[in-house]
């Protein structure tokens, strides 16, 4: 009987491990026929300056405009995005829509995401500073958004990237700072502009993990300033979070308390109404 019960488990097992393929498989289709349908977007999350909320910048998040499921947060679709290699092309259709939207807002920068195995591909840091010439973008306005894995995977071509852009104007935020290796011993090799600051950590600042996350924001606060780095804390959603963070020293922040994600507006800052004149993007 316990065999006949561990047969059924497996089977089961098979059942579900077929069930997720096909669903996989499926998305990637979908993603595919999304790809066709110029359905991918920017959406646009302001950087604050924690001390008086002046915007400095926006953060480029990837949005799927789906058919039936609406507007689709990268959550449940960047890792067949990853794993089947499509990124490169979605990321390609969004960096475009992200420069021509730069070119109609005169202000600020814009950091834009980049998978690992996408920062690493063939011409990476050429592609991108064409698309920024081709639309008229200073580079300088630009700032790409990498994790510590990404740096890690092959470190002295990381730095090469790092450096090609750099030279253009192109700054270099660390993604999710915290959450990876965080071997200190690193940082100091890249030409890092800012860390961003986990929202995990940020999160656990009340409640509680109060003093371990304490802990873990003063230690990175300490160690980017020592190095001479900006630091953006992310995913701050209430005033308590902001005023500690402000207080600890952090210059910079982004979150639901200064804005959530939201698409194109035309002209400077983030409250400004869609234009219906150039509504093209949105
Ligand atoms: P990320 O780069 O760390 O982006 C921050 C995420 O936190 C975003 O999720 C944003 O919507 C969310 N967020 C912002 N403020 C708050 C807050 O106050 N509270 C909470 N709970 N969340 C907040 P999103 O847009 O779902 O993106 C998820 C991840 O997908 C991003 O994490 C990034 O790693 C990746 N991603 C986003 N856009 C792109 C893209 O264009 N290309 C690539 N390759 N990856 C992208
Ligand atoms: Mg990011
Ligand atoms: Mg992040
Ligand atoms: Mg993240």
């Amino acid at each position: 009987r316990a065999k006949a019960r561990g047969r059924d488990r497996s089977e089961r097992f098979d059942e579900e491990m077929r069930a997720e393929a096909m669903r996989l498989l499926d998305l990637e289709a979908d993603l595919r026929r999304a790809i066709q349908r110029d359905a991918f977007e920017p959406y646009f999350q302001p950087i604050v300056r924690l001390s008086d909320g002046a915007v400095v910048g926006h953060e480029a998040l990837l949005r799927w405009r789906h058919e039936l499921h609406g507007s689709l947060p990268p959550s449940e679709f960047i890792r067949v995005c990853e794993d089947s290699g499509l990124i490169e092309q979605v990321d390609w259709l969004l960096y475009r829509k992200v420069v021509a939207w730069m070119g109609r807002s005169p202000e600020g920068y814009v950091s834009i995401n980049v998978s690992p195995r996408h920062f690493h591909a063939e011409d990476f840091a050429e592609r991108l500073l064409r698309i920024a010439d081709d639309a008229g973008v200073d580079p300088r306005r630009l700032r790409i958004e990498i994790t510590e894995g990404a740096l890690l995977d092959d470190a002295p071509r990381a730095a090469r990237i790092l450096n090609t852009l750099r030279g253009h104007g192109v700054l270099a935020l660390l993604d999710d700072f915290g959450t990876g290796f965080s071997a200190l011993s690193y940082l100091h090799r890249f030409p890092i502009q800012a860390l961003k600051i986990d929202q995990s950590f940020v999160a656990g600042l009340v409640g509680e993990t109060h003093a371990e996350s304490l802990a873990l924001v003063r230690a990175i606060l300490a160690l980017a300033g020592t190095l001479g780095i900006d630091t953006i804390g992310e995913g701050v959603e209430t005033e308590q979070q902001r005023q500690l963070l402000a207080d600890l020293g952090c210059a910079y922040g982004q979150g639901y308390l200064f804005g959530r994600p939201a698409p194109p507006v035309e002209g400077r800052g983030a409250g400004r109404r869609p234009s219906r004149v150039s509504g093209k993007s949105s």
